[in-house]
C-alpha cells in the first residue's frame, strides 16, 4: 500500500520504517524543518525492548544505552516510599535509559535504508476521504496526493485528532489536561548507574534522575505549571539555587547546566480515543493515547502500536485482508491495553505530583507498604515493564509480537517477551 506517516516522532519513526521494510510504500509528513526529537532521555521498557528485539535492534540499543535495574522513589527527607526491581519478575530483566536522540537516529538510519521518503515542514491537519484513499491536508491548505492509508502519529496535541473529532461524531475522546509539567535535560551524573530515581516533596515538585549510559543522565525537574513561566523569567541562575534547595546532590547536576534553552519544557496530558479508526486514517502512539510520563510508558506504547500495526498490514499485502479489516483487528489487539495504561496513568497522576494535602497522605501512607501487599509488587513491576494487558489480566505479551494461544502465566509470558540476561 501507499502509506502516510504524519509525524516523525519518536513512534513515527519506528513504524515508518517497519512499514517501509514490510513492503509498503511510506511517504512521512513532518512539521519540523529538520528532524530530531526533543528531550534528553528515555526508559526502554521491557515491552519496548521485545519490539526492539523483534525489530533486530536490541543489541544496538543496549550498545548506545545503559541498563536500569529499578526504580527507587523517596521523598526528600530521604524517607522511601517504594523501590522496584525488574528481577522481581526474572533474573536478568532491566529496564534502558537510552538518549533520544541516539535512539532516533537508529530509526531515521534504518528509514533511508528501506527508502522511506520524508517531506519536512508540511503540517498536516485535515485529510479528505475519497473513492479508496485519503488525502492529506496542509495547515495552508495544499492537498497532498492520495494514499490508501494515513497513519497519524503526530503527538499529544494531534492536530488530526481534533479534525477527526470535529468531523466524525461518533468519535470519542477522553482528555485530561494536568497542571503539572517539567522540564528535562542531559546531565552529568554521579549516581548509581543502574537506578532510575525519583523524588518528591510537599509542594508537587518532582526531581527524576534517569541514568543514560556515559556518565550522563535524564534530569527531570517536575513543577506547576505556572512555574515553567517564572522559571524562564528569573534565569538559570535562580533555577540552579532552587534545585539545590529542593535536593542538594543534584544542585551540582543543576550547576552543570549553562543554559535554559539546553531544557525542554513539556506539560503533561492523558488522551484516549475510544475508537482510533477513521475511515483510512488511523491513530497510533501519544496522538491516540498519551500518559503523562510518570510510569514512563509512552514510546514504548507507541512501539508495540508499531509493530501491531505493520503486523496487520502487512496481511493486506497479498490481499488476504482489506485495510478496514487490518484496522479494525489491530484496534481489537491494542484498545485493552492502552486502556489499561491511560486509565492507570489518569489515575496515579494526581498522585505522583501533588500539593493536595490528602492526595499527599494517601500516596505517602499507601506507597511504601504496597510492596508488601502480597502479588501486588509483581503487579506493580509488570505494569512497570508494560507486561500487562489489563486491569484484569495479569500479564501477556503486549508485544506485538503473535503469541497464539495467549499464555496467561507470568513467567512463560515473560521468557516470551525476552530471555533472562546475565549482568555481572
Ligand atoms: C518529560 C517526558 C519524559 C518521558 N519519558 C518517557 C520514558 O521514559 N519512556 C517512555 O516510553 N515514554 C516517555 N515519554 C513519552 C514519550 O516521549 C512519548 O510517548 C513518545 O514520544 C510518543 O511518540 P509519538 O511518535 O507518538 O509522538 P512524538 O514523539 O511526540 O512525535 C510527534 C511528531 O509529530 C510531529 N507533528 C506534530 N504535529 C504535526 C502535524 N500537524 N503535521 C506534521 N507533523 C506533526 C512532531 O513534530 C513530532 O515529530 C516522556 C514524555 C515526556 C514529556
Amino acid at each position: 500500500m501507499r502509506i502516510a506517516v504524519v509525524g516523525f516522532g519518536m513512534g513515527g519513526s519506528a513504524l515508518a520504517w517497519r512499514l517501509g521494510a514490510g513492503g509498503h510504500e511510506v511517504v512521512v509528513f513532518e512539521q519540523a524543518k529538520t528532524t530530531g526529537p526533543v528531550g534528553a532521555g528515555i526508559l526502554l521498557q521491557p515491552n519496548g525492548q521485545a519490539v526492539l528485539g523483534h525489530f533486530g535492534m536490541l543489541d544496538e540499543v543496549e550498545a548506545i544505552g545503559t541498563p536500569i535495574s529499578g526504580l527507587d522513589a523517596k521523598h526528600r527527607s530521604g524517607r522511601r516510599l517504594t523501590t522496584l526491581d525488574y528481577g522481581v519478575l526474572s533474573a536478568g530483566l532491566h529496564g534502558i535509559g537510552v538518549m533520544r536522540s541516539e535512539l532516533f537516529a537508529l530509526f531515521e538510519q534504518r528509514c533511508a535504508d528501506v527508502g522511506v521518503e520524508i517531506r519536512h515542514d508540511r503540517r498536516i491537519t485535515s485529510y479528505r476521504h475519497v473513492e479508496g484513499g485519503v488525502h492529506p491536508i496542509a495547515d495552508d491548505g495544499e492537498e497532498m496526493e492520495a494514499f490508501d492509508l494515513l497513519v497519524a502519529s503526530d503527538g499529544s496535541g494531534s492536530a488530526l485528532r481534533s479534525h477527526a473529532v470535529a468531523t466524525n461524531p461518533s468519535l470519542r475522546v477522553e482528555t485530561k489536561e494536568y497542571e503539572y509539567g517539567a522540564m528535562w535535560m542531559a546531565a552529568p551524573y554521579a549516581g548509581d548507574p543502574e537506578r532510575l530515581v525519583q523524588v518528591v516533596d510537599r509542594s508537587g515538585r518532582l526531581i527524576g534522575m534517569l541514568p543514560v549510559g556515559g556518565g550522563r543522565c535524564s534530569f527531570f525537574w517536575g513543577i506547576r505549571l505556572e512555574e515553567q513561566e517564572v522559571i524562564k523569567a528569573n534565569g538559570l541562575e535562580s533555577w540552579q539555587r532552587s534545585v539545590a534547595e529542593f535536593l542538594p546532590e543534584a544542585g551540582e547536576l543543576a550547576a552543570s547546566i549553562t543554559s535554559l534553552d539546553e531544557a525542554t519544557f513539556s506539560t503533561y496530558r492523558t488522551v484516549r480515543m475510544l475508537s482510533a479508526i477513521d475511515g483510512r486514517v488511523v491513530f497510533v502512539g501519544d496522538a491516540a493515547h498519551a500518559t503523562s510520563p510518570h510510569l514512563g510508558q509512552g514510546l514504548n506504547l507507541a512501539l508495540v502500536d508499531a509493530v501491531v500495526l505493520a503486523e496487520e498490514l502487512d496481511r493486506t499485502i497479498d490481499d488476504r485482508a482489506n485495510v478496514h479489516e487490518a484496522l479494525s483487528a489491530y484496534e481489537h489487539r491494542r484498545g485493552p491495553t492502552t486502556r489499561y495504561y491511560t486509565q492507570l496513568t489518569g489515575f496515579l497522576t494526581p498522585f505522583f505530583q501533588t500539593s493536595n494535602v490528602a492526595l499527599r497522605a494517601m500516596r505517602d501512607a499507601a506507597l511504601p507498604v504496597m510492596p508488601y501487599v502480597p502479588g501486588l509488587r509483581a503487579h506493580m513491576v509488570l505494569t512497570m515493564s508494560g507486561l500487562k494487558r489489563s486491569w484484569l489480566f495479569p500479564a501477556r505479551p503486549s508485544t506485538g509480537v503473535r503469541v497464539d494461544p495467549p499464555h496467561w502465566s507470568v513467567g512463560r509470558s515473560l521468557r516470551a517477551v525476552r530471555p533472562p540476561r546475565r549482568r555481572g
